[in-house]
């Protein structure tokens, strides 16, 4: 008899934790396991906004995939996926086609552009490691420019970020950072810089701990970063982002625009034909698709909503993770013909977001409020547990994070 095929698309958190948690539930024959990724290695995406300020490289961000996942047990194949038919059991790649008998697909997330005129031309997206390290050379080729062009091109050293979510906050935190490093390598004096947060709700971090986001705030002033609320982004252009204030539209002048508004599930999911709640699948308490009972879909291609609140739960790394156990364990149930499947809970540890180098804001353990270096040691404790379940000690001491104190 032949072995049941297993092929799980993408090697982010929800993939790669489902490959590495199934790779040693089931024996070497029993299975044949294939994981798809567009390239070679895994990359932490809750670290990108690091590698785009440039406060961290982005090596220590990727990992091997041969690093982490057994080779003898699961066949990698480097390769894009191009669209899945789930009726005939088949996966389109850039460069062949894979048959499975079950899926997991985990192709994580596509930034939103809400159709928004000119962004697609015009900003840079935080959403993967050639696009950090572009942000990353981009703003420092531009205050590198600065005083070699005629005139005061205050365009090259302003820096505009859409959106106050976590991603645009966390990122702004790194660049106040970042920026008198790159002032002083550019002989730039740092009150000519601005940072300019761009936000069209009414506040930054909405539905956070208003405390807590009130601490963020003064924080980063207090570092430089210049918030605009209330204001949407209504257009990006070559010279800058048109945005709309008191009903009035107003234009920053900037070269270096970045959007981090918003996220959507892989538009690959949706073009497949799966069922789709708001671009994404809202799987069963399996966590499989609704549709197809040898289906599973894991992290943020993935919905589920919270009964508590009736809105889905937010696409984060945490629960993609929590996902792709129930996921593992169902896998292994269904290629050995069990029926013990289990059903997916979310477990929220609470939420940690870090304002730059020993700063932070979360809360944990239910309604425990942690700021300051107490909330940036908690957020490196989790980035270094998770390595810890991914890779185990070698993978932790090799990519941990273990400056606490400067
Ligand atoms: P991803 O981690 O996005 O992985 C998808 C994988 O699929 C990637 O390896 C990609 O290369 C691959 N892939 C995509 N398309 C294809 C294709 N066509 N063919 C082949 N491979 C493909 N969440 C938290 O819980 N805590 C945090 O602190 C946190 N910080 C964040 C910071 C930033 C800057 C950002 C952007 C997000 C953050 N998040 C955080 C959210 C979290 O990163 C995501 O929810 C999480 O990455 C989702 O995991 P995933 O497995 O669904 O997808
Ligand atoms: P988000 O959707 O959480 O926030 C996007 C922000 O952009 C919102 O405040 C929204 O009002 C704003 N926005 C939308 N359109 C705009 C416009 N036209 N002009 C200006 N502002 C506009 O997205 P995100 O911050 O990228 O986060 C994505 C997911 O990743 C979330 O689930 C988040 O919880 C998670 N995440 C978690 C962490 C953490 O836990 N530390 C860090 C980063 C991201």
């Amino acid at each position: 008899m032949k072995n049941p095929k297993v092929v799980i698309l993408g090697a982010g958190y929800g993939g790669m934790m489902t490959t590495v948690k199934f790779q040693k539930m089931v024996g070497t024959n029993e299975v044949d396991i294939t994981l798809v990724n567009k390239h070679d290695y895994h990359y932490q995406t809750t670290w990108l906004h690091e590698n785009s300020a440039g406060t961290l490289h982005h090596d220590q961000t990727r990992i091997q995939i041969k690093d982490v996942v057994d080779f003898n047990k699961v066949n990698f194949v480097q390769d894009t996926v191009q669209s899945i038919d789930p009726k005939a059991q088949k996966v389109q790649l850039e460069n062949g086609e894979l048959e499975y008998d079950y899926l997991v697909i985990g192709l994580g997330f596509e930034t939103a552009t809400f159709g928004i005129k000119g962004l697609e031309e015009n900003a840079l997206m935080i959403s993967n490691i050639n696009n950090a390290r572009l942000i990353r050379e981009h703003i420092e080729y531009n205050f590198s420019r600065y005083n070699n062009e005629p005139g005061e091109r205050d365009d090259l050293i302003t820096i505009a970020v859409g959106g106050a979510g976590f991603t645009g906050i966390e990122f702004v935190g790194e660049l106040a950072n970042r920026v008198p490093e790159l002032c002083k390598e550019y002989d730039i004096p740092r009150e000519k810089v601005r940072i300019i947060t761009v936000e069209a709700g009414p506040t930054a971090l909405a539905g956070f701990d208003e405390e807590l986001v009130e601490y963020a705030m003064n924080r980063l002033e207090a570092k430089g970063v210049e918030f605009l609320i209330g204001t949407p982004v209504k257009e990006a252009t070559e010279d800058g982002i048109i945005v709309e204030k008191d009903g009035q539209e107003e234009e920053i002048k900037t070269k270096n625009f970045i959007w981090a508004a918003g996220v959507k599930a892989n538009s690959i999911v949706q073009e497949s034909g799966f069922e789709v709640n708001r671009g994404k699948v809202e799987v069963r308490d399996d966590m499989r698709a609704p549709d197809y009972d040898n289906v599973f879909v894991v992290g943020d291609c993935a919905l589920i909503m919270n009964e508590e609140t009736g809105r889905p739960y937010p696409p984060t790394a945490q629960i993609a993770m929590q996902e792709a156990e129930v996921i593992a364990h169902n896998l292994k149930e269904l290629v050995r013909d069990g029926s013990e499947l289990e059903s997916f809970e979310f477990n929220n540890r609470g939420t940690v977001a870090s304002l730059g180098q020993r700063d932070a804001i979360g809360v944990v353990f239910g309604d425990k409020k942690l700021y300051g270096w107490t909330a940036s040691v908690m957020k490196k404790v989790i980035d270094n547990r998770y390595l810890l379940k991914l890779g185990g000690m070698g993978l932790l001491l090799k990519k941990g994070k273990f400056k606490f104190f400067h």
